[in-house]
């Protein structure tokens, strides 16, 4: 992948960084500017539980359920990603995000871009044992980082590659336990007739709990989905602020205001 197919492939962003299913946008709402510092501000005050509209909005099954529903999904999955993070730094006697990798025997290369410009990826686990983390997106975050009232908000526990390989990890940690963990034993029946049923893992439950799990390895003291914003603004703080606009609003919250021009 060039940087010149991967700002493509940023483009329609509000369509979810996990690949949200539908019809792809052909044309680019233009969603007013606004300042880092006060969206970093806003997005770091929402507690994780109160993320699961904008989770689930990039649900592909998102229809099929209730706010009941979800609300109750989110704060399992929650509980088990850190439940995980807690017995995985047992099992290993590290909490250290590049020294468990080493201990599970994980592969973990730091590309600057992906191989395939077909999905928006920051970072990606491949089974087996494979991790790829993206650093163009990371160093494009970290000139952000570097500025001393960024970094104030985003608070000294954010290394941005050791979060996303934190998230990550969870994935390799799920498929080793798929068969008891919640995020894959819980499922949701598509179909049924008769005595054949049709049933699904919810794709939302695993995010939520690898977000939980690498919040909870690293410490940091708001939800990592502040990292959609913060990850996407160092290739276009338009679509950064679109995003931001929808996570306030599916929170919940005022929106602060557009940067006037
Ligand atoms: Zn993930």
């Amino acid at each position: 992948m060039t940087k010149e197919e991967l700002q493509e492939a940023l483009k329609p962003i509000a369509q979810g960084l996990f690949g949200k299913q539908g019809a792809r946008r052909y044309e680019r709402p233009h969603f007013p500017l606004r300042s880092l510092e006060e969206m970093l501000k806003d997005l770091t005050q929402i507690p994780p539980e109160e993320w699961f509209a904008y989770v689930f909005s990039r649900e592909p099954l998102n229809g099929k359920f209730k706010d009941s529903q979800r609300k109750q999904w989110m704060g399992k999955s929650i509980a088990c990603g850190r439940e995980y993070a807690g017995k995985i730094c047992r099992e290993y006697g590290c909490s250290e995000p590049e020294q468990l990798a080493k201990a599970m025997g994980m592969k973990v290369s730091y590309p600057t871009y992906p191989e395939k410009a077909d999905r928006v990826l920051f970072a990606e686990f491949r089974e087996p044992d494979t991790i790829h983390i993206y650093m163009d997106a990371v160093k494009k975050a970290g000139k952000f980082l570097a500025k001393p009232e960024i970094s104030e908000i985003l608070t000294d526990k954010l290394d941005i590659a050791n979060l996303l390989l934190a998230h990550e990890l969870f994935h390799y940690v799920e498929e080793k336990h798929k068969k008891e963990i919640f995020t894959r034993t819980e499922k949701v029946r598509l179909w049924s007739l008769g005595p054949i049923h049709n049933d699904s893992a919810v794709i939302a439950l695993s995010e939520i709990a690898a977000m939980a799990f690498a919040g909870e390895l690293t410490g940091l003291p708001y939800s990592p989905y502040v990292m959609d914003v913060f990850l996407v603004y160092g290739y276009s703080p338009e679509e950064a602020s679109g995003l931001y606009e929808e996570m306030m609003e599916l929170a919940g919250r005022k929106p602060c205001a557009p940067i006037s021009s």
